[in-house]
């Protein structure tokens, strides 16, 4: 027996179907805002993952799909979206056409992580980045455009927010962060992280380090003017919007790019794996990567916990649609001929693929949810007419063959 590689998942019809849906929803709300869609491919080469996440992240030492293809080279497999579309907009060189230039993103991502219940190892991403606005204006409209999706989708999430500096005050801030743990009790991932990302320390999850962060130096005590202007904005643009928010100051997110805004939308429904999506702002990666010096900001938002969170808007009732032919041999292929151009017309039509019985067939109508059964049997078929039954009501009504396609496709619950 052939297994399903660990930390992934087979989607099977029906939530293959939610999936789409939540693709449907985000891709609206994207072309509503002005995003227009980037593919970037599945694998790059590992040293843009490097560069721009971060070499001392956890994605970076720990979580990626790195292999040699036959010509030597390092490719990964992209544990995440915003590197790739940072690289086609260098590459492309988009930042000569108008700006800001918004572009959004769906699909998978891959992560070497430990698998469980809302953590796998591909992972389905739904993302936006802004260029070329360095306006709070522009984190609060990337902001809300998560909001609303959770909204749309009727899920209940919070947002965190938190400002993380430019280079100048992060600074300032790290060697007061490092200063105070020093000689404190932390773990040993922290011991390692403060030597060379101290501000990984804060969003570590043992308890002895949050005990010993409690009292620590807070970032926001350590912003310069300008970076307390762009958040103060940033919080004031959000509440004129009516989104809700909380602060928190250990928010810093696990890659190197971010400055000023990070935030994250929560929710209490998934137990440890509490991060719906998260963003930021990350005004040097433009640059990091051999562009121009260009703002820019953005976010992702995970699609497998959200459905996990099961989203009202995807309970729908489920309704009769389409109809089923049911005929026998030997007119069988004569029927099929006749009711086949409904598919033309965007009706869902079905029909036995293996001469099974009327009463088979019927039962093949219902157990696919069919609004109607078309019957065509070898006498309807030389008397020029077919039955019509209605699978709600169990009502049967004849039908001339001569208009088939033009009165079926007309009927109620057909496409
Ligand atoms: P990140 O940019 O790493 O914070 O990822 C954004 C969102 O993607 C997270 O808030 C999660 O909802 C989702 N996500 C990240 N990693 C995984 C994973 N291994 N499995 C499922 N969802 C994930």
């Amino acid at each position: 027996m052939y297994q399903i590689p660990r930390g992934t998942r087979d989607f099977l019809p029906e939530q293959a179907a939610r999936f789409r849906r939540l693709e449907e929803i985000a891709v609206a709300l994207a072309s509503q805002y002005g995003y227009g869609e980037l593919r970037t491919p599945i694998f790059e080469y590992t040293e843009l993952f490097a560069r721009s996440v971060g070499e001392s992240t956890d994605i970076v030492e720990k979580e990626m799909y790195t292999f040699q293809d036959r010509g030597e080279r390092s490719l990964t497999l992209r544990p995440e979206g915003t590197a790739g579309v940072v690289r086609a907009f260098v590459e492309n060189k988009l930042y000569n056409g108008p700006l800001p230039a918004k572009y959004y993103y769906f699909g998978p991502m891959f992560r070497y992580e430990k698998p469980q219940a809302g953590r796998y190892r591909q992972l389905w991403q739904f993302g936006v980045e802004l260029f070329g606005a360095a306006g709070p204006r522009a984190d609060v409209e990337v902001i809300a455009l998560g909001w609303q999706y959770f909204q749309e989708l009727g899920i209940k999430a919070t947002l965190v927010l938190n400002s993380i500096g430019c280079r100048q005050c992060r600074e300032e801030y790290k060697k007061a962060l490092v200063a105070y743990l020093q000689g404190r009790k932390t773990c040993k991932l922290c011991a390692d992280r403060l030597e060379r990302n101290p501000l990984r320390v804060l969003d570590c999850k043992e308890e002895s380090c949050q005990r010993e962060l409690e009292e620590a130096p807070r970032i926001s005590q350590y912003l310069c003017p300008q970076c307390r202007e762009h958040f103060e904005r940033v919080k004031s643009g959000l509440s004129a919007l009516s989104i809700p928010f909380t602060q928190d100051d250990r928010l810093v997110r696990g890659l190197d790019y971010y400055n000023r805004t990070t935030f994250e939308y929560k929710t209490t429904e998934l137990g440890s794996q509490d991060a719906l999506g998260g963003g930021g702002r990350y005004d040097g990666l433009v640059e990091l990567i051999g562009g121009p010096a260009v703002p820019a900001v953005g976010l992702a938002l995970g699609i497998d916990r959200t459905e996990l969170m099961d989203p009202p808007a995807l309970r729908r009732e489920p309704r009769r649609r389409g109809v089923w032919l049911v005929t026998m041999d030997p007119v069988t292929d004569e029927a099929i001929a006749l009711a086949h151009p409904l598919r033309r017309q965007g009706v869902y039509l079905g029909y036995d693929l293996e001469g099974r019985s009327f009463k088979a067939q019927f039962k093949q109508a219902d157990r696919n949810n069919c609004r109607w059964s078309l019957i065509i049997g070898p006498d309807d078929l030389s008397q020029g007419q077919a039955m019509l039954r209605d699978m709600e009501t169990g009502e049967q009504r004849p039908l001339a063959l001569e208009n088939l396609v033009e009165l079926v496709s007309q009927l109620e619950g057909v496409k």
